[in-house]
């Protein structure tokens, strides 16, 4: 699905609609020394290994994507409900 470079949609910084630019949101990069991957580590430690179920068997094949958008007036970021797409593209 394509969706518009920028939008004129509700702010609610602003409390009024404004131009906002728009882009596809993505995970943060993974960081080695914060609280949950060194819970995890201590957890995988030692002898028992995973401490709760892989999910393996997949039965969906799409992802939820959610579009963030940025106010052009103050800059205040919001996030649109994902809705489960192949393929998100901005034009
Ligand atoms: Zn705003």
């Amino acid at each position: 699905m394509k969706f518009p470079r920028s939008m004129r949609t509700y702010c609610p910084r602003c409390k009024t609609h404004t131009e906002h630019s728009v882009s596809i949101y993505k995970a943060g990069k993974r960081r080695a020394a914060k609280l949950g991957e060194r819970r995890q580590a201590v957890r995988k430690k030692g002898y028992g290994g995973q401490k709760f179920p892989l999910q393996h068997n997949q039965a969906k094949v799409t992802k939820k994507q959610s579009l963030k958008l940025e106010c052009k007036e103050c800059g205040y970021i919001l996030q649109r409900k994902g809705i489960r797409l192949k393929k998100a593209e901005v034009v």
